[in-house]
């Protein structure tokens, strides 16, 4: 069996100490091990700080924008054996591997887009010169300056590609040197990436660790940045750590998220805005077996619509054939590991307590002859959506939804996005201007994308669920209160921001 490297120092390497096997989630039959440590992550961070840092620092943001461009390029050359990784290690279906696989290319690529349009200056402005003294000739510019620091990488176990990715280009476009870590569970995608990519980048900017994260944070420094995705739980622990407080260590969390989706007073189901609700729905759902921060959890429809919205979610499902993802027409896999079955039983179970079964029960499914991590799709009810605590206070990592029904107020829906308390995108579908004006106007506070579906942009439009390059992807509270992408906002949370006060002429030269 496999056992996989980590990349630390310019070498590949096993580590040592006891094995945790990584298995496919379907059969669960282990493919491949990781060692639990045995590793010098001071030697790590002091390869990164050393030869990472001056060898990114003597590219301009073009040339580190080619490397990513390279690096798009050998997830193209590589995706078949990628996405056979995924499916065996993560349990995705072909697609829910497109999914992440493509969506990694496509952040990569966005950033060297940016990297060639930058092309060679140093400081990005911040807005314009400001005068700041008692004529123009005393000014005042904030620019963002390239850090001299390491960029700590923790992913999360359902996009282990996307996840890679996303944070990697914006960090060494910036030029700061890398170390990612991705989830043990379903490293396999990741390894192989960082495989792919380690012999285009220059030494140093990147390094892998797989297996525990151990005492790596106890090496963060002055200037380094942690980017966290996974469990809000886990984010408390690093929030804590005593290096990250005693070096006021950025720290950036995309932690768990109770998403909402609303459907508008105004839309029929059979419209064009109706058809784009239930479809998004139902895709965040069931893709990635609804493992994705973005999913929708909580949907709201107006109390006459309730009975028809619930026959088309069950009409829908009904078609949804759930399985080993490496069977042809399989629609939806397992989830990821034995502890998410768990994870997922224990939330069906507690929403069972408040909330009407519409479909799927509790979702016991019987497939692949009781081998493998599998829960079928499940809906639940409630006639109280705000005051329902299981289905507001606990995110149910699965392929589960609860549909409540309101009385069709902008009100209402802004108040049921704010009990989520904090989201990393919730949804509303109507084409009355007015009410749409209403809902953000409320919402806007609570979440960090408001998808905002209509007639007008559904023959185009990804859906909620999709995260974008050229979008901020994060949220406040419960979401963990960070922001990455967002094209060049995703560049500044890797740079450092001053306040340069001087001659306006001078301040002027600088950004050339
Ligand atoms: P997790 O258990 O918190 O693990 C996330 C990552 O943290 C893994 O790489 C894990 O490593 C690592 N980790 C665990 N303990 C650590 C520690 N003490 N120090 C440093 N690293 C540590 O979360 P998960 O089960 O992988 O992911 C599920 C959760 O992530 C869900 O709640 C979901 O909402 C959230 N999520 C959020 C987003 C978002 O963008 N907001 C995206 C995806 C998922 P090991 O695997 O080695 O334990």
């Amino acid at each position: 069996m496999q056992l996989l490297a980590s990349y630390l120092s310019g070498a590949w390497a096993p580590g040592s100490g006891s094995r945790v096997a990584l298995v496919n989630p379907a059969t669960e039959a282990p493919i491949a091990e990781v060692n639990n440590g045995g590793h010098d992550f001071a030697a790590a961070f002091a390869y990164a700080r050393e030869t990472g840092i001056p060898a990114l620092g003597a590219l301009s943001y073009a040339e580190r924008g080619a490397l990513l461009a390279a690096c798009a390029k050998a997830i193209h050359g590589a995706r078949e054996e990628l996405i056979a990784l995924a499916v065996a290690n993560g349990g995705n279906t072909r697609g829910d591997a497109k999914f992440d696989i493509d969506g990694g290319s496509v952040n990569l690529s966005h950033y060297a887009e940016l990297g060639a349009k930058l092309g060679t200056v140093t400081l990005l402005p911040d807005g314009d010169v400001i005068q700041v003294g008692r004529t123009a000739r005393m000014g005042g510019q904030h620019v963002w300056a390239r850090r001299r620091g390491v960029a700590v990488h923790i992913n999360a176990f359902n996009f282990p590609g996307w996840g890679l990715c996303e944070k990697l280009a914006p960090a060494l476009l910036a030029g700061m040197p890398v170390i990612t870590k991705p989830a043990t569970a379903t490293a396999l995608v990741a390894h192989r990436m960082v495989e792919l990519f380690a012999k285009l980048l220059p030494p140093g900017a990147l390094q892998l660790l797989v297996g525990p994260a151990g005492t790596l944070l106890d090496n963060v420094r002055p200037g380094d940045i942690i980017a966290f995705t996974g469990g809000s739980a886990t984010a408390r622990t690093l929030r804590s750590h005593p290096k990250i407080a005693e070096h006021s260590v950025r720290l950036n969390v995309e932690a768990d998220s109770l998403n909402a989706s609303v459907l508008g007073p105004d839309v029929e189901l059979s419209s064009e805005t109706g058809g784009l609700f239930l479809a998004d729905a139902v895709r965040d759902m069931t893709q990635k077996t609804g493992q994705k921060c973005t999913a929708i959890r909580r949907v709201l429809v107006p109390a006459a619509r309730l009975d028809e919205v619930a026959d088309a979610f069950k009409e829908r499902l009904g078609g949804i054939v759930v399985g080993d993802p490496a069977n042809e027409g399989v629609r939806m896999g397992p989830v990821a590991t034995a502890q998410q079955l768990k994870d997922v039983r224990e939330g069906i179970a507690r929403l069972a307590g408040e909330t009407a079964s519409v479909y799927g029960g509790t979702g016991e499914i019987d497939v692949n002859g009781g081998k493998g991590y599998f829960v079928g799709p499940v809906v639940r009810s409630t006639a109280d959506p705000i005051n329902c605590k299981a289905l507001n206070d606990h995110e149910v990592f699965g392929p589960v939804l609860t549909l409540g029904s309101y009385d069709g107020t902008s009100d209402y829906a802004a108040r049921f996005i704010a009990r989520g308390e904090g989201c990393l995108v919730s949804s509303a579908y109507s084409d009355d201007r007015e009410w749409v004006a209403g809902f953000v106007g409320g919402a806007g506070a609570w979440a960090g994308r408001l998808y905002l579906g209509s007639a007008k942009m559904a023959s185009m439009s990804p859906g909620p669920g999709t995260v974008l390059p050229a979008l901020i992807h994060g949220g406040p509270g419960r979401a963990g209160g960070g922001e990455e992408l967002g094209g060049e906002r995703g560049l500044q949370g890797y740079l450092q921001r001053v306040a340069l006060e001087g001659d306006a002429s001078v301040l002027k030269a600088l950004l050339g």
